[in-house]
């Protein structure tokens, strides 16, 4: 073998590689980026087996992704290393060019597997600002390795091999500890400092071992493991720790639209032009078409959502057999509410709320800073209906959704605080009595078969959405809607007078707080939180009561700070924490909702299961009703004749949820100043 022939073998430097074995040397770097990835792929299960208990959850995608972007990163950084690699020397020997290969090859193993996680760790610190997922990761992870590979190498040149080891140790640890704090929200945690300190061993004993070129590729396999572990416990806290993912606190919004209908509200949001402004002002969200109300009228629904407690619990109902004004409850001071609870734990509580059923002395106003009712006119209702339908008064008694907005940018324009917000918004737009609003036609509006009362409902309920996405856009500007945690919900639907629906109405045609069936108590609920990244639709059954915990969860307000305290809770904050690497805490799922209404009509209370409702009267002399609500979400055939022995089993499951619940703190005592009385007797409530 001449010489020449010996520098081609052994040589580094591609100018002098033939193609065909450069092309092979980026085959084998590939190979060992992927099994670097592969490699990742064991450690995280590994990590998360042991300090969370479960396995991550591998799909096609999720084992594609781990060597895919290994292969991308190894190719990269093996090219880079030929181009890089230093000349040479003169007193260079065949075994040194040997180690030197070996070097070569052990490096770009390593540093695959660092740059493998490496992405996500800047991700999250929000240094690149790619979502992990899809061929962008290829892209990106090419573009770091060749950043972080250059500067590798100018390090390697400039200091030579006896300094550049301690230098480095320095680094791996400084970039380790960075990556620790940048992943793990909460960096006093025990676990966090025992990662701490076997990275700095790890990184200590790399140092000690780096006088050689062996010790130098121990040091890059050192660096590595310190990101893979980092990013490991990255991986399970975001999955299993609910409580310290958000650091700072996010601000966290409460958007409620009264009186509305979850069906119409998908269909404008599908085939409006407001739907689609505000789909694009919302974002990505958590879509929950099995959302229950826990009563078909505002204060026990809006009760249930500010204490997770149901109405039979929190005692905030009126019942029809009492229509004096003492019977009127609010709820007792002995019931903690959601924003007693955010204010302890730190946050600043504020609502704009423009449905006067919710006035101060209610109770659920309770443990709010800033509390706004907006109320219109207190004129009887039916009159005023009358006289807006004949298009000689346009007044309301309640505020429409610009009022809300104006409110809620006074209320910012005036805060002086840079703690976390807890913000609930209320529109009441969709609620009776409608008015028309100048808006083109849409699909939307219900077509020709549409009655005027459907198609008014519908164009209120465009008319919000256009609004709601301009609010948005205040919270925005104000910083308060990228990093926060938004809820958006109704509480409670609306009856329109259509074909089949009419001879059940108890000789109520059109509103809500008489019946229980799906129109009045399926709600629309969109969950977004800093973590979302698309939309996605969730088919397990969520009720009213389900949010309390859920919103505390999601803003991270530990147990021992605000304690849950209903009988029959689920919070669904695990299941959005679903990672980009797919893992799924296990968590209780709702089997059975509960409505109840107490408000017109005889007192009524409805079981709902995926696939079944119970509605049973408790006062007239109706019977019960059973419908298949997975079949026939119409509610049209009542088949509590034929289906016995399913009416019996739901019964008894409804007997032994309803006795098992506390009965309320109640007191029925509620005080209301004249002006209060006014507003509710202009509602109709009174
Ligand atoms: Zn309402």
């Amino acid at each position: 073998m001449s010489d020449s022939e010996r520098n081609e073998e052994n040589g580094a430097r591609p100018g002098r590689m033939a193609g065909g074995r450069f092309l092979l040397a980026l085959l084998g770097a590939g190979a060992a980026g992927a099994a670097g990835g592969l490699v990742a792929w064991g450690l995280d299960q590994a990590s998360t087996r042991a300090l969370a208990g479960f396995w991550v959850p591998t799909g096609p995608r999720l084992l594609a992704w781990y060597p895919g972007v290994g292969a991308a990163c190894g190719a990269t950084v093996g090219t880079l290393s030929m181009l890089f690699a230093p000349r040479a020397g003169r007193e260079a020997t065949a075994e040194d060019e040997g180690t030197s290969r070996h070097h070569r090859a052990l490096s770009v193993f390593a540093w695959s597997l660092l740059l493998v996680y490496l992405l996500p760790v800047l991700e999250r610190a929000e240094l690149v600002g790619l979502r992990i997922g899809g061929p962008a990761v290829g892209i990106a992870g090419a573009a770091v390795a060749l950043v972080g590979f250059g500067l590798w190498a100018l390090v390697l040149r400039a200091v030579g091999g006896a300094v550049c080891g301690p230098l480095l140790a320095a680094v791996a640890v400084c970039a380790g500890l960075v990556a620790n704090r940048t992943v793990v929200a909460s960096p006093f945690a025990p676990a966090a400092l025992l990662l701490d300190a076997a990275l700095c061993a790890a990184a200590l004993l790399a140092a000690y071992a780096s006088r050689s070129r062996g010790g130098r590729i121990a040091l890059a396999t050192a660096g590595a493991l310190l990101l893979t572990a980092s990013a490991g416990l990255h991986l399970v806290r975001r999955g299993a720790s609910p409580e310290t993912v958000h650091d700072p606190a996010p601000d966290v919004l409460l958007l409620v639209v009264d009186t509305l209908r979850a069906d119409v509200f998908e269909e404008v949001l599908r085939s409006s032009p407001e739907g689609e402004a505000f789909r694009r002002a919302f974002g990505p969200a958590s879509r929950f078409p099995s959302t229950v109300a826990a009563a078909p009228w505002t204060a026990p629904s809006m009760a249930s959502i500010h204490t997770g407690l149901y109405p039979r619990e929190h005692g905030l109902v009126r019942s029809s057999r009492h229509r004096d004004l003492a019977a009127f409850t609010h709820l007792s001071q002995e019931v903690p509410t959601l924003a007693e609870g955010m204010a302890r734990a730190g946050w600043d509580t504020a609502a704009v709320v423009a449905n006067p059923v919710l006035h101060r002395d209610s109770g659920i106003a309770r443990g709010f800073e800033h509390y706004e009712v907006l109320a219109g006119p207190t004129v009887k209702l039916p009159l005023l209906t009358a006289l807006a339908r004949l298009r000689l008064v346009t007044p309301r008694f309640y505020q429409p959704a610009p009022r809300v907005r104006a409110a809620l940018r006074s209320y910012l324009d005036a805060r002086r605080s840079d703690r976390p917000l807890f913000l609930w918004l209320h529109w009441m737009d969709p609620h009776d009595p409608l008015f028309e609003h100048d808006l083109p036609d849409s699909p939307a509006d219900g077509g020709a078969e549409a009655t005027a009362l459907q198609r008014l409902y519908r164009r209120e309920v465009r008319f919000v959405l256009a609004e709601m996405a301009r609010t948005i856009e205040l919270l925005d500007e104000r910083g308060l809607w990228r990093d926060a945690v938004v809820v958006l919900v109704s509480d409670h639907g609306e009856m329109l007078p259509s074909d089949g629906r009419d001879k059940r109405l108890y000789g109520k045609l059109y509103g809500h707080g008489h019946a229980l069936y799906d129109e009045l108590v399926r709600v629309p609920l969109l969950i977004r939180t800093p973590e979302t990244t698309a939309d996605a639709e969730r088919a397990q059954l969520v009720h009213h009561t389900d949010l309390h915990d859920t919103i505390l969860d999601l803003a991270g307000v530990p147990e021992t700070a605000v304690p849950r305290i209903g009988r029959d809770r689920v919070s669904l904050a695990s299941r959005l924490r679903t990672s980009s690497a797919g893992i799924e805490e296990p968590a209780r799922q709702r089997r059975l909702a509960l409505s109840e209404a107490t408000h017109r009509g005889p007192a009524q209370r409805a079981l709902r299961t995926a696939e079944w409702k119970l509605i049973d009267h408790l006062e007239g002399d109706a019977r019960d009703e059973l419908y298949a609500v997975g079949e026939d979400p119409e509610e049209v055939s009542d088949l509590s004749a034929s289906e016995t022995e399913m009416l019996a089993a739901l019964r008894r499951r409804l007997d032994e949820l309803w006795n098992g619940l506390d009965d309320p703190p109640f007191t029925s005592d509620a005080v209301l100043d004249p002006a209060t009385r006014r507003q509710l007797e202009a509602l109709g409530y009174l």
